[in-house]
């Protein structure tokens, strides 16, 4: 199987083509068909295997779909990371991937000044990767809504547990539509994982590899 063979956006394949990737890796295999479809994914999958792009192909394609259509308002995918390096990257996999689209992304972070970025998030963003400390800041102050998303994805979900994160992911979970697609990456998996991933999901596919 190869990525020209995807029924995903034309937009997506060129950027794909241009970056040289052809075939979906192992996760990306597993994980895109099901996220198209709307379905919860629960990933174990480590760093280098392509984890990204295996969320970010199938979000990018379904938001693009649905912009070319209906004319949308606000936050449509939230991306927690636990790191303001993995935020930066996971959002250039978004910018690169989506750069023939009309996709906006912004990766939110602690550690600068918040004027710019509360700017930025009344711009109209489709795509929020944020790590969850300066999310809970932003929102508790009233400056982010999160009512119009769609889909959740957590990313090193166990490295977000490690810097005991779960308390602000709880909070910021509780302001999101339930009927939401949420999809949850970990490199490991152990029991506080499971409770934390089954207390987000319903009826996940599940990935290891
Ligand atoms: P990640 O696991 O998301 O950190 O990705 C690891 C590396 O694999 C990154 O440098 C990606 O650019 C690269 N990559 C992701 N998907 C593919 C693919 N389908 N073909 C070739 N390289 C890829």
């Amino acid at each position: 199987m190869k990525f020209v063979q995807y029924r995903i956006s034309e937009e997506i394949k060129k950027s794909l083509e241009q970056q040289d990737f052809k075939k979906p890796t192992d996760i990306q295999y597993k994980a895109i068909p099901p996220i198209l479809k709307g379905e919860d994914v629960l990933a174990i999958a480590q760093t280098g295997t392509g984890k990204t792009a295996a969320f970010a192909i199938p979000i990018i394609h379904l938001i693009n779909e649905k912009k070319k259509k209906f004319k949308h308002k606000g936050i449509k995918c939230l991306v927690m990371a636990p790191t303001h390096e993995l935020a930066i990257q996971i959002n250039q996999v978004f910018q690169t991937l989506g750069k023939y689209t009309r996709i906006k992304t912004f990766a939110l972070f602690g550690g600068t000044d918040q004027a710019p970025q509360i700017d930025k998030l009344s711009s109209g963003i489709d795509v929020l990767v944020t790590t969850p400390g300066r999310m809970f800041d932003l929102r508790s102050q009233g400056h982010l809504d999160l009512s119009t998303v769609e889909i959740l994805v957590l990313d090193e979900a166990d490295h977000m547990l490690d810097l005991g994160f779960i308390d602000d992911i709880r909070d910021v979970i509780r302001y999101l539509p339930a009927n939401r697609q949420t999809l949850f990456f970990s490199a490991t998996i152990n029991e506080t994982i499971k409770k934390l991933a089954y207390s987000l999901v319903r009826n996940a596919i599940r990935i290891q590899i």
